[in-house]
């Protein structure tokens, strides 16, 4: 991985800082929450997104630098122009493991990205976090429903449910799978974020911690199953990401959900270091109320899209409209005033 040191030289050489991401993903948020703010924004684009990055006079960023394929990042450009990339889920897919040693600020902590990439590590800090987690199965013992993970998929696309290990040969040709129980419950997808300059929130050792919104993803078609089974179709369920769907949680349960979120950071510190911005726990809340927590994304997370305007836990927050792409801005915005910028840039 690159060394801190270099990208702390680059962000030295900054008199003033710019926000830029792939235009893909949370990009519209992103972009609008940062005009709210006044910061500048660069959108990297393919030409043939161009034209739809530009039809939102709110959300289109102030400049675009076009690029023929987002795996090839336009370094230079991006120093010049005094860039700080957001990096968002799509950004860290189509970027893959070169992330680690792209010499440009990222906000953030390029670790908790590459603990977030590989399952395995995830579910160790998960586990070192203390949070419950569904059991990991090895396959010759299926007994009873269980969701078999592929390294990188994206979205839950392609995950397949198998009953025995029997089913599991029959249906499974790829290596290197993960087999997990499948949790039966309501999925609950918190959106936390921890501020190195902000004093209110819930404290944690070295900052604070907001909690911003909740949502829950639409799967395909595990989210429409009940039209198949009610015209007795039968069909393997799916977990392709569609859209998010607004939640809130009973509120007794969300002190459990604050302290899961606190949790996760200080074990994160210990595991790589800091982590600081939007970061996202992937739920399933039983009929016990016990929380299960399956997958981390150390990043904005698209189901923030829905809190635009902001959400009801932001507004208790900030008494004002708060998207997590304006939260973002903010900090950044502070950080920089209070020159601490170089804490949460990695
Ligand atoms: P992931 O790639 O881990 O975010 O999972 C994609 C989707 O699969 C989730 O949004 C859930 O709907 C479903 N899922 C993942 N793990 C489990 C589990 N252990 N039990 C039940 N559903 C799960």
């Amino acid at each position: 991985m690159i060394e801190k040191r270099k990208i702390d030289e680059i962000l030295g050489g900054y008199g003033d800082f710019k926000i830029a991401t792939i235009c893909s993903h949370s990009a519209l948020q992103i972009f609008h929450g940062a005009r709210q703010e006044g910061v500048k924004t660069i959108g990297i684009v393919k030409e043939e997104n161009k034209r739809f990055y530009s039809s939102f006079p709110y959300a289109k960023p102030d400049e675009f630098i076009v690029v023929d394929s987002y795996a090839e990042l336009p370094i230079e450009t991006l120093i010049e122009r005094e860039a700080i990339i957001v990096p968002h889920g799509s950004f860290v897919e189509y970027v893959g493991e070169k992330l680690d040693n792209v010499a440009i600020p990222i906000y953030g902590n390029r670790g908790s990205l590459l603990w977030e990439r590989d399952r395995l590590r995830m579910i160790e800090w998960l586990k070192k976090a203390g949070l419950n987690i569904p059991k990991t199965i090895h396959p010759e013992e299926i007994n009873g429903p269980a969701i078999v993970k592929f390294p990188g998929a994206k979205g839950g696309a392609g995950y397949t449910i198998v009953k025995s290990y029997g089913e599991f040969l029959q249906k499974i040709k790829k290596e290197n799978v993960i087999v997990q129980e499948f949790l039966s419950g309501v999925r609950a997808y918190a959106h936390y974020f921890h501020s190195k300059t902000s004093d209110t929130g819930y404290k944690t050792s070295n900052g604070s911690l907001e909690l911003l919104g909740i949502d829950r993803r639409m799967e395909s078609n595990a989210d429409e199953i009940a039209r198949y089974l009610s015209i007795d179709m039968k069909i393997p369920l799916s977990f392709a990401v569609i859209g998010n769907e607004p939640m809130t949680l009973r509120e007794s349960l969300l002190p459990k959900m604050m302290e899961m979120g606190r949790r996760v950071i200080e074990t994160g510190e210990k595991l790589f270091g800091t982590m600081w911005g939007p970061f996202c726990i992937e739920t399933i809340v039983m009929d016990n109320l016990e929380i299960y927590a399956f997958e981390i994304s150390a990043r904005i997370v698209a189901g923030t899209n829905l809190y635009a305007s902001g959400s009801p836990y932001s507004l208790f927050m900030f008494g004002e409209s708060m998207s997590m792409g304006r939260r973002i801005a903010r900090e950044l915005k502070d950080a920089w005033k209070k020159k601490l910028i170089k804490n949460i840039i990695y």
